[in-house]
């Protein structure tokens, strides 16, 4: 009797089942399916050793047993082409419905073909006990069913591939390669008995590639991965009930330093806590963003009441540790379009910092539209639609324009031009502040070099740096490789930077700082006066100039108050050697009071809007000789 191949089938599925079952997983339609192929292959193996042993001891038996032995086998081929194509639609038709009715439809035939296979007649052949095997109008069915199902499957992977991810794609036609080998196999020499085998290889493949369980877990918690979360997402928005989702992130309490042993102990008691909450579903996205999905209401009040209380208290067991939690509920699941716009959604109310964000639909346009801005941005870095405009600044002790103010606009597609003030921020928290600065300081330097600014007294251009920019580690060396590529000098270039109030980002901004100043690059602290500004900080800033905001110039005239502090102000950034800049200043009175205040240099709409480049040279070409401006 030759069944050594169907054994070692049996054992590979059983492998694979306690594996399997062992495993910690969420609740996929594809799970489920791919069970139903494992109880289909397991089953067809079972019939099939049966069979063997019905034919090897048929002279002992009933001829309608043996018959009727073999036709279970054979019928159970038709069940499993149909469970192999239950597993691709599960995973092709994510909408409930759609499943449900091809999956009917696959029982609908599966039924009438086993019906079939035991109509028609099954003949024996038997020359040796190595050589016995059926043949017959049955068998003949089996093989076109599995050509056909093997048509099948090749039209609904070419059909569908964009839906389906190009893993699993692949991973079904390695399975259907392996069961289509061993059939010609078969085929061609009746005696090498591989279909069974074949079909348990099958299934380890779909196992190992697609349906592990581990590949869902979190290496470090254990908890559902953002993989996971993405895969259980898209199911139940294609599902009619509802859903409710609760996303966490936290901060640390401050005490004592614990060692990273203390604190890795209190993280896992967290994770512990977290993951037997009754009745949710817990994942650990990127960024350590934790989201908890509930199938009801009453479970989802009451998980949240359980964790809010235990938040009150803090973590740990002799060296504890406080831990601040930031909640973000999703009012309603189907805000979304698709699953990973919650991952956008969480990531967005987690920058408000605050201990509780509630995501509707004002949210979702909020963050379309500074997806919408992000989307505009890129575009116009890669088709070349950043643009400088220049704003001189005036000289009072030179009487003459010595410098300018280089200010990012982005013109659209239809060539109207977009302020900073609309993108700025958006480019700031999305990363691409950092090529659009790179890009506006590249052009700056250009200009520089071929228009010579110089030449009509502009000793150098104030370039804005962003925050995000200053905590960059690498920014000195890459704008110094910028001035070295187009041979600007340091000289020409002063960086204004801003308050930041973050230490770790104050490090690297000073560091960044001590390595172009002493390339020979000046520095502004910008927007002095508005909210932030501290005076305290300018004492430790190397900068050389201060530039007041607009605002204080302009509450300078508006009141008393104001008044006094940018005297005060004015007395100790003189008192350090430094020089201002009055930004804002906009008519005749403004400047003059300005200029006998001794403020160094002059910027605003009373000289100049911010020009485009050639402008900006006509206009300073046409001033060179230097002018006492008149109202
Ligand atoms: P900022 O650096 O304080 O630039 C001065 C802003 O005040 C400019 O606005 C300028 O047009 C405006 N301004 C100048 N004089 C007057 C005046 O007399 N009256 C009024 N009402 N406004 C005046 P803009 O160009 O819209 O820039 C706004 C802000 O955008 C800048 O403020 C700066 O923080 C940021 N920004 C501009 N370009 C860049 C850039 O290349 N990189 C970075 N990181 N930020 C930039
Ligand atoms: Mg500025
Ligand atoms: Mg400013």
């Amino acid at each position: 009797m030759n069944i050594l191949a169907q054994c070692c089938g049996i054992v590979l599925l059983l492998v694979i089942l306690y594996f399997y079952s062992n495993q910690k997983k969420v609740q996929l339609h594809t799970g489920q399916a791919f069970m139903g192929m494992w109880i289909a292959t397991f089953v067809s193996l079972l019939l099939d050793t049966n069979s063997m042993v019905l034919l090897t001891y048929r002279d002992n038996l009933p001829d309608l047993v043996v018959r009727f032995g073999c036709k279970a086998y054979v019928s159970s081929l038709v069940w499993q082409a149909i469970f192999c194509l239950i597993y691709v639609c599960s995973d092709i038709y994510e909408k409930d419905e759609m499943y449900s009715k091809y999956k009917k439809c696959l029982y609908v035939c599966g039924s009438f073909f086993m019906l079939l296979v035991f109509a028609l007649p099954i003949y024996i052949h038997a020359e040796s006990a190595t050589d016995t095997y059926t043949y017959g109008p049955a068998v003949i069915l089996t093989y076109i069913l599995a050509a056909t199902t093997l048509i099948l499957l090749t039209i609904l992977l070419r059909k569908n591939k964009d839906k389906m991810n190009p893993n699993r794609r692949r991973a079904v036609r390695v399975w259907m390669g392996v069961w289509l080998l061993a059939a010609v196999i078969q085929f061609l020499n009746n005696a090498l008995l591989l279909v069974g085998y074949a079909s348990a290889v099958g299934v380890t493949i779909i196992y190992l590639k697609l349906e592990n369980p581990e590949a869902n877990l979190d290496r470090k918690t254990g908890l559902f991965n953002q993989t996971a979360f993405l895969l259980y997402m898209k199911q139940l928005l294609n599902q009619e009930e509802d859903y409710y989702l609760l996303g966490m992130s936290y901060s640390l309490g401050k005490g004592e330093n614990l060692s990273s042993d203390a604190e890795e102990a209190i993280y896992m008691e967290f994770i512990q806590f977290i993951s037997e909450i009754p009745g949710a579903t817990v994942f650990r996205c990127e960024d350590d963003m934790i989201v908890f999905a509930f199938l009801d209401a009453g479970e989802m009040d009451s998980g949240y009441h359980i964790l809010m209380e235990r938040f009150e208290k803090p973590w740990g067991k002799s060296l504890v540790r406080m831990m601040i939690p930031h909640w973000y509920y999703v009012s309603n699941p189907r805000i979304v379009r698709e699953e990973k716009d919650y991952l956008k959604l969480f990531q967005y109310a987690e920058q408000f910092n605050r201990d509780f964000v509630r995501i509707d639909e004002d949210m979702v346009k909020s963050l379309n539209s500074e997806q919408a801005i992000e989307q505009m941005i890129v575009e116009a870095m890669r088709e070349d639609r950043v643009e400088v405009y220049y704003q001189p600044i005036y000289s009072t002790y030179r009487n003459q324009f010595a410098s300018a103010e280089a200010l990012v606009r982005i013109r659209d597609k239809e060539g109207n031009i977009i302020m900073p003030g609309c993108f700025i921020e958006v480019a700031e928290r999305t990363g691409l502040i950092m090529r659009l600065g790179e890009i506006v300081f590249e052009k700056v330097c250009h200009f520089i070099k071929e228009e010579k600014p110089e030449q009509y007294g502009i000793e150098y251009i104030e370039v804005n740096l962003s925050i995000i920019q200053c905590g960059y580690e690498y920014l000195a060396a890459s704008y110094k490789r910028i001035m070295r590529e187009y041979e600007v000098s340091p000289k020409a270039i002063n960086l204004e930077i801003t308050e930041t109030a973050s230490l770790s980002e104050k490090r690297i901004l000073l560091e960044n700082m001590r390595e172009l100043r002493e390339y020979g690059v000046t520095f502004s602290l910008d927007d002095f006066g508005t909210g932030q500004s501290n005076l305290n900080y300018i004492v430790d800033m190397p900068v050389d100039i201060v530039k007041f905001d607009r605002d204080m110039i302009q509450s300078y005239f508006a009141n008393d108050k104001a008044k006094y502090v940018m005297d005060a102000a004015m007395h100790m950034i003189h008192g350090l050697n430094l020089k201002i800049v009055s930004e804002g200043v906009e008519t005749q009175e403004q400047y003059a009071t300005m200029e006998e205040l001794g403020i160094s240099y002059i910027q605003g709409y009373y000289f100049s809007r911010p020009l485009p480049q050639e402008e900006f040279l006509a206009f300073i070409r046409d001033r060179r000789g230097g002018i006492v401006p008149v109202s």
